[in-house]
């Protein structure tokens, strides 16, 4: 290439940039569930780099996946009901409008990964268990165990909490009282430490719903998403949730916006909840206007009986293609991670229907 040519040539690429650049909003973006605060700042560090917008994305909920002790993604989230780690996670790149998904795969810590992998090596969207691991090992993924000593000792204090309806539950010693006190917990688990044990008695009465979602808009208008979970614990074995069901756990419109979803996947699945915030905003609603709407849908579908509502969890999230977003929560209270590309990530309440 003469220097003229090259001259010529780095003038195209500004110009495309530059008209790229004018199809976007200018702002860098990321949101996330609560739990995304370093998700959603590696994120944006990535796509000021230049990276692509999935690339930044998943990169971020890795921190996530890859953390022993975050109990709802990846290494170290509750297992199912027979112990066993099954994780589930979805992706879609605005750019190229392609998407990809993997459900209840077992051994592997970044679904989020295997996950692009379906969207990128294969002619299919959605892959599950058995066949999902082991697209992941032929590109050479390496396999983990996946349950960690303390996620086996929440699953272990739960199992030993079950009783039948005559209060008898094989798991323990001949004990036929529930299990109530740490003392007899202690008796149980004589080796654990009372923090630890506390703990797991928390997880075992009421787990945590760890899932991650997040979203990432570059200066060029460019937006993906990704969301990666371990799913409800003690989940009969196979249950698959919203998070790898695109359209549910995770929707994106390059014209429009992305949204997702963290909480209990049934209810979400039920309203086709990244699908619907999606298009709510396409007719006019602001993000978080959008995510309150699918709020009232999951609502609405228990003819707003605030009773049985109380037992349902959830929250939505929405990045709008102008760098504008929102999220909204059943019930008062939740928060989720932003940064907007001036500083660091921050943890901003979210909206809510019920109080
Ligand atoms: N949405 C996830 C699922 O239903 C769980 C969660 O977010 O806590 O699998």
């Amino acid at each position: 290439m003469t220097r003229r040519e090259l001259i010529l040539s780095s003038a195209a690429l500004s110009a495309a940039a530059a008209a790229a650049q004018s199809n976007g909003s200018g702002k860098t973006v990321s949101i996330a569930s609560g739990n995304g605060i370093n998700a959603t700042a590696r994120a944006v560090e990535m796509m000021k780099a230049g990276a692509d917008t999935l690339d930044a994305v998943i990169a971020g909920v890795n921190i996530n996946e890859d953390d022993p002790d975050e109990h709802g993604v990846g290494l170290g989230g509750l297992p199912n009901e027979e112990g066993v780690v099954e994780l589930d996670a979805s992706v879609m790149h605005g750019p190229t409008r392609r998407c990809g998904a993997v459900a209840s795969i077992q051994r592997i810590k970044n679904p989020s990964k295997v996950a692009k992998l379906v969207m990128q090596e294969t002619d299919h969207v959605m892959m599950a268990g058995a066949g999902a691991l082991k697209l992941a090992k032929a590109f050479g993924f390496a396999e983990d165990e996946l349950l960690t000593e303390k996620s086996r000792l929440a699953w272990m204090v739960w199992k030993k909490s079950l009783r039948d309806a005559s209060g008898h539950n094989n798991w323990t010693d001949g004990l036929d009282a529930p299990v109530k006190a740490s003392a007899q917990l202690k008796k149980m688990f004589p080796d654990v430490d009372e923090k630890t044990l506390a703990w797991a008695w928390q997880m075992a009465v009421h787990p945590i719903a760890g899932t991650i979602n997040c979203l990432g808009l570059n200066a060029k208008g460019e937006i993906s998403g990704v969301t990666t979970t371990s799913g409800l614990a003690w989940k009969i074995a196979g249950r698959v949730g919203d998070s790898p069901i695109i359209g549910a756990g995770l929707y994106v419109d390059q014209e429009v916006g992305g949204a997702g979803s963290t909480g209990r996947g049934e209810e979400n699945i039920r309203i086709s909840g990244g699908h619907t915030i999606v298009e709510n905003m396409r007719r006019g609603m602001s993000p978080t206007e959008a995510c309150l709407d699918a709020c009232k849908r999951v609502a609405r579908n228990y003819d707003n009986d605030n009773t049985r509502l109380k037992a349902i969890g959830i929250t939505f999230y929405a990045l709008r293609k102008d760098g504008v977003y929102g999220s909204a929560n059943l019930w008062k209270g939740g928060q989720f991670a932003v940064n907007d590309g001036k500083g660091p990530s921050r943890l901003e309440n979210c909206a809510y229907l019920l109080g």
